[in-house]
């Protein structure tokens, strides 16, 4: 059984700290324990990127992106094993964690792009003879904090584009399944990243809040819950660090009466119980317009019915377990109180919860879900659909806009003028238009608005440039000595 220790400095560093058993979610086996960081020891890993820095952000721009490719190339290589960890930590499907891998190939490669938009201004003649121009910095130690629904992918999106700008990371992966991170942090340095640009510190909470009150941490990224986000930021804020913090969601699917009924019911199934509805992006309400419910609800219900639950090893499988018993329970009570708060369960996950080793839960569709209630309120995270009927295009914008949540919002309609209307009206960060997860493309911005996110810059995208940096703005006059003389009036122009 691995015990798991932090990767420090390029290389292992044991925790004398307390020590918690990793899960496999689909067996409920103990496949692991991870350390709690004791203080000294992410005051250690702080050290090493403190260290770091000087050096690598000494090196070209281009030496680094140079590095990056390299990196890219390690993770592309150890893809086989890197599905492995994250099926046997996370439960995700084969296909899932296939396509997690992927996407966390590309999101290193985006970072490479970063040699595109680091420029900063120049303008010559401000004045006679004074140029004025920017000059960019990295920010210096930044604290990566991750959730453990995307345990690659997501520390890669925070870290890599970090690591062109020259800084330093100290990551810290959700407790819950941090092997994936170490083994990427063993691929960086064998692929020749310098020691102490990427140190891993596995731990939970308390190891959050030394990260947060380090002196010598400058930038913390942040994803997970909205609640934690929160926080996050405003005690980052408070310690004066550059703080972005991505929270929940809970989004919303609106399909209008124009719609193509099976090509809305495939994308609200996909994207409703891919992952076991563990994503930040999923659909987790539909908002049916007018007469197209009836026909739109039966539809869904029939393909969610035909999913296979089970099996994450097996190709064929569909659906997963979710992360924890904690969060199996807790989604089974939704579910338990949806009749008594006047909805309607239409496909009962639970019966499959009841059957299976693993933290499984079937497919659950709830119809005559209404605003209001806790199936609606919350972010749910598990294999849940809600619907909500509403009789018009306004009354769907207007159960969006109520929400606290706003990272996705998806239309399908065939109708472009109310697809334009609803890029418009529809509170949240990513718009989908008959598109259900409008996760972007890394080389686009991504930021949820309202509570998902608590931050003015990007996860992603060539302003989040702007956050990993910091600049200088020189003001330079080259002048014969004989043109100088005193003038105490302030400076002007000429
Ligand atoms: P979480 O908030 O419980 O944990 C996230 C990280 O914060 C973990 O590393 C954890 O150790 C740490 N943490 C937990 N509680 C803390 C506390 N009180 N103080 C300081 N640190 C704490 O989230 P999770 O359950 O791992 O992940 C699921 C959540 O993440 C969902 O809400 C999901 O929507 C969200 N998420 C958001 C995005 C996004 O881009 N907006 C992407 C993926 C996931």
């Amino acid at each position: 059984m691995p015990e798991l220790a932090h990767f420090v400095c390029g290389r292992s560093m044991p925790s004398a700290g307390a020590h918690a058993p990793i899960f496999n979610p689909a067996t409920v086996n103990v496949v692991g324990s991870a350390p709690i960081a004791l203080e000294r020891e992410v005051d250690a890993a702080v050290a090493a990127a403190k260290v770091a820095l000087p050096s690598w952000s000494g090196l070209g721009l281009q030496q680094r992106v140079n590095l990056l490719f390299d990196l890219r190339q390690s993770v592309q290589d150890a893809r086989d094993e890197l599905v492995r960890t994250i099926i046997a930590e996370t439960g995700k499907t084969l296909s899932d964690a296939t396509a997690e891998v992927t996407r966390a190939v590309e999101a290193i490669g985006q970072a490479v792009t970063t040699t595109s938009h680091y420029a900063t201004p120049f303008t010559r003649g401000v004045s006679s003879g004074v140029n004025t121009y920017e000059v960019r910095y990295p920010v210096g130690v930044v604290a990566a904090i991750s959730p453990f629904n995307f345990p690659l992918l997501i520390p890669l999106v925070q870290s890599a584009m970090a690591i062109a700008c020259g800084n330093t990371i100290v990551a810290k992966p959700s407790e819950r399944n941090p092997t994936t991170l170490l083994r990427v942090a063993e691929l960086f340095s064998r692929a020749g990243l310098p020691d102490g640009v990427f140190n891993v510190i596995l731990g939970d909470r308390s190891a959050v809040e030394r990260l947060l009150a380090h002196p010598d941490v400058a930038a913390v990224t942040f994803v997970g819950s909205t609640a934690v986000a929160r926080q996050i930021r405003m005690r980052g804020v408070l310690n004066n660090k550059r703080v972005q913090a991505f929270g929940g969601g809970k989004n919303h699917m609106v399909v209008m009466p124009d719609a193509d009924i099976d090509f809305a019911a495939d994308a609200a199934v996909s994207a409703a119980y891919g992952a076991a509805g563990q994503r930040c992006m999923a659909v987790s309400v539909v908002v049916a317009v007018g007469s197209i419910a009836d026909s739109l609800v039966e539809a869904i219900r029939t393909r969610a019915a035909a999913l296979r639950t089970g099996n994450v090893n097996e190709p064929s499988a569909q659906l997963g377990p979710v992360i924890t018993e904690q969060s199996l329970r807790r989604i089974i009570g939704y579910i338990d109180n949806a009749a008594a708060e006047g909805a309607r369960v239409l496909l009962d996950g639970r019966m499959h919860a009841a059957g299976d080793a693993g933290w499984y839960l079937g497919p659950t569709l709830i119809d005559h879900v209404k605003p209001g209630m806790a199936l609606h309120r919350d972010e749910i995270f598990g294999p849940v659909l809600s619907i909500v009927r509403v009789p018009s295009y306004e009354q769907a914008v207007a159960v969006i806009s109520a929400h606290e949540l706003g990272n996705g919002a998806a239309i399908f309609t065939r109708d472009g003028s109310v697809a334009n209307r609803f890029t418009d009206d529809a509170s949240a960060g990513q718009i989908g238009i008959n598109v259900p997860i409008p996760a972007p493309v890394y080389f686009h911005g991504f930021a949820g608005w309202k509570d998902s996110a608590f931050t003015e810059s990007k996860l992603h995208g060539r302003g989040t440039i702007d956050f990993l940096t910091r600049t200088k703005t020189v003001s330079a006059r080259w002048l014969e000595p004989a043109d100088s003389s005193v003038e105490l009036h302030f400076p002007t122009n000429r």
